[in-house]
């Protein structure tokens, strides 16, 4: 038999979406992803396997084929690029905004303003874009702490209740991108393999509509 689809998943908060879209597009983990620590999947379907892992590490297992088709948020494609890469579908899943936030009153900076993020292309390109001199500030978590340190001014992150800015007396201030998880696919694979990887996105598209 032919080596099986294989499809890579986000973990985390995407990953509980993701799966019921896909059971009901008839693909099912084969055992409880959430209580194992195995990383390959096999599922009820021999073809098509799974494997789970970190979103940013998605796009780079599809881009170089070693997953066929991957579900990943709109917000890594938009900051580490999709070349390489088809994007079929928006699944409409895990929505969520990237917006700019600040502490509760901030009255605007400087001639020059710290935006602290893990998103730093996106933050780079957001302010160029507004002609704003901005000095970015990479960050790998927690985002919301920097301000409060005063690490930085302002801070650009997911926004999703803003229950995690309102925690740490910050409010959300310009919307960058309206977010969403996105279906991908490898550009050789499409050609390839394309009636399984046609089928899969069929299926799922008609869910995500009836959504
Ligand atoms: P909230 O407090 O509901 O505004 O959620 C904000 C935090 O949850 C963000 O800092 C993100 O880390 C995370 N988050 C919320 N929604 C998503 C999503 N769709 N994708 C990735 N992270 C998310």
């Amino acid at each position: 038999m032919n080596t099986p689809l294989t499809i890579a998943l986000t973990k985390g908060r995407i990953l509980k979406e993701t799966l019921p879209l896909l059971a009901q597009a008839g693909i099912e983990p084969l055992e409880d992803v959430f209580s194992s620590r195995k990383l390959i999947f096999e599922t009820n379907r021999p073809d098509i396997r799974m494997i789970i892992i970190r979103g940013t590490d998605v796009p780079t297992y599809v881009r170089h084929g070693a997953a066929d088709i991957g579900v990943v948020g709109k917000d890594v494609l938009l900051e580490h690029g999709a070349e390489g890469l088809y994007e079929p579908l928006d699944l409409g899943i895990a929505r969520c905004r990237l917006m700019t936030a600040g502490p509760v009153g901030w009255q605007g900076g400087g001639a020059r303003i710290r935006v602290a993020s893990k998103f730093a292309n996106i933050t780079r390109r957001y302010f160029a874009e507004q002609g704003v001199h901005a000095d970015v500030i990479k960050l790998y978590g927690a985002m919301e702490l920097a301000p409060l340190m005063n690490l930085a001014d302002l801070i650009v992150d997911i926004v999703d209740t803003g229950n995690t800015l309102r925690a740490n007396g910050m409010e959300p201030l310009e919307e960058i991108a309206s977010i969403s998880s996105r279906l991908i696919v490898n550009k050789a694979a499409m050609r390839s393999r394309y009636s399984i990887i046609h089928g899969v996105i069929e299926r799922l598209s008609e869910v995500a509509q009836g959504r």
